[in-house]
C-alpha cells in the first residue's frame, strides 16, 4: 500500500518512519531505494543533521525496539478512550512528539521537492497510538487508511508454520479483533480528519481502481497516477515488506483458504465474527 500511494507523483512515502531511530543504530539497515540507510541519499543528510532528536528524542516512543511494538497499552487506552481535555503535562509530551516528528518529516519533504512536487507524506508506522498522537499534536492534517485482511488470512499468515497450534490460532484470532477495535477507537476520537476503510482483498485484486477510490476520497487529483509504475518508481520507504525489492506483479494471496484446516478457519470466523463482518467479511 505504502509503494502504492508513493508513486503519486505529490506523495512521497516514508515508510514506517517511527523505526528510523532504531534503524540507524544498527548497521547495514536497507532503505526503500536499496541502499543502506546510512548511505542513502535522501536519509543520510537528515540522520547527521537531526540525529539528536532521532536517537535521543520520542518519535520511537510507540516502538519498544526494531523488531517490538505493542497492541495494548492500558493507560494509553484508558487516557484515549475517558479522557476529553489533555492534561497540562500531556499536551506537553504530545505536542514535544508532533514537533520532533515535523522537524525531521518536513526536512524530508524538503529535499525530496527536489525530484518531485511533495504535498503529502505517507507514513506506514501502522502504530494507533502513534497515529492517535500525531492527530492531536496539531503538527499534522491526517488522513487515515485503515487497511484490513480477511481474519483467516491474517491468523494463517501468523500460524502457516504450524497450523495445527490453536492456542495461537486463538490468540490471533483475539488479536485482530483488539488490534482492529483499538483503530476504530483512534478513528473515533480524532474524528476531525479524513479517514478511509480500505480491504487488503480489494488492493490485491484491483489495486488501479482501488488506489483511485482512496485518492477520490482524500480529494486527491489522480489524473497522472499509474499503480503500475509502483516499483519503477525510486522510493526511500525506512522499512517495510520485502516485495518492494521483488519484481512480482500485485496479485491476491489466498493460501489460507487450502491450508489453514477447515475446523480452524470456522473458529478464527466465530471468533472474529463481529468485528470483521463490519468490514465486509464473512
Ligand atoms: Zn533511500
Amino acid at each position: 500500500m505504502d509503494l502504492l500511494l508513493g508513486c503519486h507523483p505529490n506523495i512521497l512515502t516514508l515508510g514506517e518512519f517511527h523505526l528510523l531511530p532504531w534503524k540507524i543504530q544498527r548497521d547495514q539497515q536497507r532503505c526503500g531505494c536499496g541502499e543502506n540507510i546510512s548511505n542513502c541519499e535522501l536519509w543520510k543528510p537528515i540522520v547527521k543533521e537531526h540525529y539528536n532528536t532521532l536517537v535521543n528524542g520520542r518519535i520511537h516512543r510507540f516502538r519498544n525496539s526494531l523488531e517490538q511494538g505493542r497492541v495494548l497499552r492500558p493507560m494509553e487506552l484508558w487516557l484515549i478512550s475517558f479522557r476529553r481535555r489533555l492534561s497540562k503535562k500531556r499536551d506537553f509530551l504530545i505536542r514535544q512528539y508532533g514537533q520532533e516528528n515535523y522537524q525531521v518529516i518536513s526536512e524530508a519533504i524538503k529535499r525530496s521537492r527536489t525530484i518531485k512536487d511533495v504535498d503529502f507524506v505517507v507514513d506506514a508506522s501502522k502504530d494507533p497510538y502513534r497515529l492517535y498522537w500525531l492527530a492531536m499534536s496539531g503538527k499534522f492534517s491526517v488522513y487515515i487508511i485503515h487497511l484490513t485482511k480477511d481474519p483467516r488470512a491474517f491468523v494463517y499468515s501468523t500460524v502457516k508454520r504450524n497450523t495445527k497450534d490453536l492456542k495461537k490460532t486463538v490468540r490471533m484470532s483475539l488479536r485482530y479483533r483488539i488490534e482492529n477495535s483499538i483503530i476504530d477507537l483512534v478513528q473515533r476520537k480524532v474524528a476531525c480528519t479524513k479517514s478511509i476503510h480500505v480491504r487488503y482483498e480489494d488492493l490485491a485484486a484491483k489495486p488501479g481502481e482501488t488506489m483511485r477510490r482512496i485518492f477520490r476520497n482524500f480529494e486527491i487529483d489522480d489524473s497522472n497516477y499509474d499503480a503500475n509504475d509502483f516499483r519503477a518508481h525510486i522510493n526511500h520507504a525506512v522499512a517495510g515488506n520485502d516485495m518492494r525489492h521483488q519484481n512480482d506483479a500485485i496479485t491476491l494471496d489466498e493460501k489460507w483458504r487450502d491450508k489453514l484446516p477447515r475446523m480452524k478457519q470456522h473458529l478464527v470466523k466465530i471468533l472474529t465474527h463481529v468485528a470483521a463482518k463490519k468490514y465486509g467479511y464473512y
